[in-house]
């Protein structure tokens, strides 16, 4: 089973598909994971995309598909991914079309998780994640118990999670990402979910979908 997660930034889909991931063991891979690893390492790519990212701008669709084939490769994804922010846009789309049939896989449900913005950016100003594990709080629904985390790693803010850059990412969601929604509902793999509750609750209806499938 292939599983892939839409919404808005600050929609949860991360916090979904880690549930997912958790439960059926299923591989998730988030490109923003993936580009933020990069920038951290200092790589080509990564400093290539730190300009975009810190904008709140899509990275280049050629830079991401990189990383993304890249990590596809590896044998872990054999069982199954959760793509959590990917694609970003139709063409992305289109090129995730192209690589599956590759491999002759296909998504089975995209669930689309939605929210008003004004949660949203409340969320996204909230939020908090370790620099070492990337488990992720939030300051007014789930805060940490201290500045670090059970792990021990830094409880820090994302770079991009603040207020310009927020209302930038919303921005660029609603003119290029949200298109995807109507693309994939006519691919008849479309659920929408109602993200304005608990992680708990949501996650039960996405269950029910996953169930509801058959799987
Ligand atoms: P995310 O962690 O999904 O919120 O992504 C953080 C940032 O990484 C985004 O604001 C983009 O700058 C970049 N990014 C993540 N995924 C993509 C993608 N599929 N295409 C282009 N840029 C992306």
């Amino acid at each position: 089973m292939n599983i892939l997660m839409l919404g808005a930034p600050g929609s949860g889909k991360g916090s979904q598909a880690e549930l997912i991931e958790n439960d059926y063991g299923l591989l998730q891979i988030s490109t923003g994971e993936l580009l933020r690893k990069a920038v951290s390492e200092k790589s080509a790519e990564g400093i290539r995309a730190d300009v975009y990212i810190s904008k709140g701008e899509l990275v280049p669709d050629e830079l991401v598909l990189k990383l993304l084939t890249e990590r596809l490769n590896d044998p872990d994804c054999n069982k199954g991914v959760i793509l959590d922010g990917f694609p970003r846009n139709v063409f992305q789309a289109e090129l995730l079309d192209g690589i599956l049939e590759k491999y002759r896989k296909k998504i089975d449900i995209v669930f689309n998780i939605e929210s008003p913005f004004e949660i949203l950016k409340e969320r996204l100003l909230a939020r908090r994640m370790c620099a070492k594990c990337g488990k992720g709080y939030n300051m007014i629904s789930n805060p940490p118990k201290s500045v670090y985390c059970e792990c021990g790693g830094e409880i820090i803010r994302r770079s991009d999670d603040n207020e310009a850059t927020i209302k930038n990412r919303l921005d660029v969601y609603l003119i290029s990402t949200k298109p995807l929604i109507n693309y994939y509902e006519k691919k008849e793999v479309l659920v929408n979910i109602d993200g304005n509750r608990k992680i708990p609750e949501i996650y039960q209806d996405v269950k029910v979908t996953i169930k509801k499938k058959g799987y």
